[in-house]
């Protein structure tokens, strides 16, 4: 069992939605970003892997029913998407305030409340 609960995770999930649909191209995406596991161009679309985490971690999806671990997971890759498009206003990391840090520092602790339930 993890010691992390729907509650201290859902509301991390806000911040990665809103930057990974900022930097989304919507107005070109045939489905209005909906993804199409059957339309061709879905698949080769050059933002497939921001839509798909879209599509499972939109607002409208009810995260609470998933299982916590799913949510970690999917955490940890909006943390990778935000890591690699950083603004220029990030400097470094150690001391950094910008709004992505904030955020990463946020899912850091929330995950770091289950590092006992974590397997060797
Ligand atoms: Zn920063």
């Amino acid at each position: 069992m993890s010691s992390l609960e729907y509650k201290d995770l859902a509301p991390l999930f806000d911040f990665p939605r809103k930057r990974i649909l900022q930097s989304m191209d919507v107005y070109h995406c045939p489905h209005a970003v909906f993804y199409n596991q059957r339309d061709e161009r879905c698949i080769t679309c050059h933002q497939g892997e921001e839509c798909l985490w879209m599509n499972r971690n939109d607002a409208l999806i009810a995260l609470e029913e998933k299982p916590i671990d799913e949510l970690k997971q999917q955490l940890l890759i909006a943390v990778d998407y935000i890591d690699a498009n950083l603004t220029p206003h990030h400097l470094s990391r150690r001391d950094c305030d910008c709004d992505n840090c904030h955020w990463r520092n946020r899912v850091q602790q929330a995950l770091n409340k289950d590092i006992n339930t974590l397997k060797p």
